[in-house]
């Protein structure tokens, strides 16, 4: 483009005297276009030099000075030179300080700038869209549409059209989005690749994956962007079967992947966690020579941590050649939901020798890594020389970090004193965290505080008040846990039913509660009431806090016996081999019972079991779990953001996995 502009500017040079940009649109047919290219370079801050090397030099040092201008004074004092000695159409100048002013949020001044020019043109009207558009001003960008359309007649053009796209993605504004896409239709606009790229794109983020797929398929020559849109659509869809398919189609298009493919595929297999299909995509990354892209990498490394091999993220990282802030955080994160503290410790520590700063996201890692650990003097160290050595000042992540590393250690007072004395409003990760420590020890007063203070910040999650509801009903204060049941139900507030998945033969097997819908459904089954027996007959006794019927104790046995977890659980020692360990995904936290089960079937089974639940991973192994502090495993409630969701909704269960990653 940058040599068109070049060309085009020459031929425009050719014909015509010095100070060709006070010319009038009609004089010259080419001019659109130029002008088009050259805010398109301006744009993306290439060298505008095609008009810079025939303008008068005022021109050009204005524009020098306002690109590199970040502050207001400094457009203002521009601003007052053009007034003075220029005209705002030179060099398109006054279409540089409209976007400057929205750049810098000074919406009012870029108005009355924009107002105030004579002779706009399709420039200026592009800076005043495309400046609302990156603010997300999606009201504003519309009634300028109409403007546009209506009051000056003047024909939509592709970069209008992009501006306006792009704010009703991220604005999530399904209407105009699809009237936008009617006018693209009118206009004939479908058929330039940008316009069709970016609504693949808008409807990949409305999560209408259909229409995303049926604009795709009516390319008639898509491009790179063209397919990493459609792949990313799939990712935000949680459809990685599709993603993985149209990636293997853009091989056989002959395109590369690049980066932002990689990225989306790898985000697409959190929701296929299938080993082989992440060793697979990790092949090609490396065939590819993507494997010295740092975003690549620390994506792979992330996945492989959230798919319980830790070994194989340690991997990753160890062959980065220049690992940047956001590898490493990514690592002390993988340390941190495996309950590895003391490694993740030692590794902050070797790799800030190296030289590494740390920053506000490694700080939450490194807290969290000691919260699940339970480090209490540790994880007080850190807090306290991470503003004091670092200067990065503790956001609420941090907060919640450190209430659920004291509550978890029984240091329920020391956790409400924090709260008390942060100078933040506490968030419901941080009173989260102090409910799940008040449910593990039994406090009444501190739990009912912490869940009132949730429940006002949030009323329709049904998980603050199930909680309440253990901690009342463990007191024996079974009215106040009904009435709070009484109050859930009135709320409509219900539980997303739970379910766990386990890889076996090429396919993910999904798992209910009580689910007896698998084809070896009573083999299963008979596995599982005598894996009960042996546990029993070695000392487990059944915790029944988790149901809240209110029924017989022997029923809620059976309810917390058909388990989705423990359903899996018996699948996997039917068809797993011995030799490695069992790993079983669930979309909402383990329960009680469900951990104490899982430690005794990991000694009397000799097996290593590991589960991730919606928070962190347990390994199991020999009668213990990594989670356990104290001799009491900690279910906690702090931010969720380390751990991805696992939606149970986007898992590809039970599905025969047709997709698979070719290489030629
Ligand atoms: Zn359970
Ligand atoms: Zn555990």
């Amino acid at each position: 483009m940058w040599f068109h502009a070049k060309i085009v500017a020459r031929m425009f040079l050719s014909a015509h005297q010095p100070k060709p940009l006070l010319f009038k649109l009609a004089l010259l047919p080419h001019l659109h276009s130029f002008t088009s290219r050259c805010y398109f370079l301006s744009q993306a801050s290439l060298p505008c030099r095609s008009i810079s090397s025939y303008r008068d030099p005022l021109v050009t040092f204005l524009l020098d000075a306002l690109k590199c201008s970040s502050s207001v004074s400094c457009c203002r004092v521009i601003h007052a030179r053009v007034i003075k000695s220029l005209n705002f159409r030179d060099g398109f100048i006054g279409d540089q300080l409209v976007s400057s002013y929205l750049n810098m949020g000074l919406i009012h001044d870029a108005e009355k700038l924009f107002d105030e020019m004579a002779n706009k043109d399709f420039v200026s009207w592009n800076s005043l869209v495309s400046g609302f558009s990156k603010m997300g001003h999606l009201g504003r960008c519309i009634s300028l549409f109409s403007m546009i359309k209506s009051e000056y007649g003047l024909e939509l053009n592709e970069l209008t059209l992009l501006s306006i796209i792009s704010v009703c993605a991220s604005a999530q504004a399904r209407d105009e989005g699809q009237y936008l896409h009617c006018c693209a239709l009118k206009l004939g606009m479908l058929a330039e690749v940008k316009v069709a790229n970016s609504l693949i794109n808008m409807y990949g983020k409305f999560g209408c994956v259909d229409c995303a797929f049926r604009l795709f398929q009516a390319m008639s020559e898509p491009n790179m962007i063209s397919w990493n849109s459609v792949v990313a659509s799939c990712t935000q869809n949680g459809i990685p079967i599709e993603a993985i398919n149209y990636f293997n189609m853009m091989r056989m298009n002959g395109f590369f992947p690049d980066e932002a493919t990689m990225v989306s595929l790898l985000q697409a297999c959190e929701f296929l966690p299938l080993g082989m299909l992440i060793e697979a995509l990790h092949s090609v990354i490396f065939t590819c020579g993507l494997d010295s892209n740092v975003t690549i990498v620390t994506t792979l490394l992330n996945l492989y941590s959230k798919l319980g091999r830790l070994d194989a993220s340690r991997k990753v990282y160890a062959e980065i050649s220049k690992p940047d802030k956001v590898a490493w955080s990514a690592m002390i994160a993988g340390y941190a939901i495996h309950g590895c503290g003391k490694e993740a410790i030692e590794f902050f520590e070797r790799t800030v020798m190296a030289g590494m700063k740390p920053d506000h996201v490694t700080f939450t890692h490194l807290l969290s890594a000691c919260s699940h650990s339970g480090l209490v003097k540790e994880g007080k160290y850190y807090f306290r020389i991470m503003s004091d050595v670092y200067g990065v000042q503790p956001r609420l992540d941090h907060y919640s970090c450190m209430v659920d590393l004291l509550g978890r250690c029984g240091l329920l007072s020391d956790a409400r004193n924090l709260i008390m004395h942060m100078p933040l409003q506490p968030n419901s990760a941080v009173w989260g965290a102090l409910l799940s420590a008040c449910r593990v020890y039994g406090n009444i007063d501190l739990g009912k505080e912490a869940a009132e203070n949730l429940i006002a910040l949030d009323p329709y999650d049904p998980r603050n008040y199930i909680m309440l509801s253990n901690i009342y009903s463990a007191s024996g204060l079974w009215s106040e846990a009904s009435k709070l049941r009484t109050l859930m139900k009135r709320n409509v507030l219900t539980k997303n039913p739970g379910c766990s998945f386990i890889e076996h033969g090429n396919k993910i097997h999904r798992f209910m509660v009580d689910d007896y819908s698998h084809p070896d459904s009573d083999k299963i089954h008979k596995k599982l009431e005598e894996l009960i027996r042996k546990i029993q007959e070695v000392g487990f006794v059944s915790e029944t806090e988790s149901i809240l019927h209110d029924v017989d104790e022997e029923v809620k046995i059976n309810m917390v016996n058909k388990h989705s977890e423990k359903i899996a659980l018996a699948y996997g020692l039917l068809v797993t081999n011995a030799d490695k360990p069992l790993v079983i995904i669930k979309n909402l936290r383990i329960c009680r019972d469900c951990h104490t089960t899982v430690k005794f079937v990991s000694q009397i089974e000799k097996r290593v079991i590991i589960i991730r639940d919606s928070k962190r991973f347990h390994h199991f192994s020999d009668g213990l779990c990594s989670c356990v502090v104290s001799g009491i495993c900690c279910d906690c409630h702090t931010t969720e953001k380390f751990v991805s969701q696992v939606d149970n909704s986007k898992l590809n269960e039970g599905r025969p996995l047709s997709c698979s990653v070719s290489w030629n």
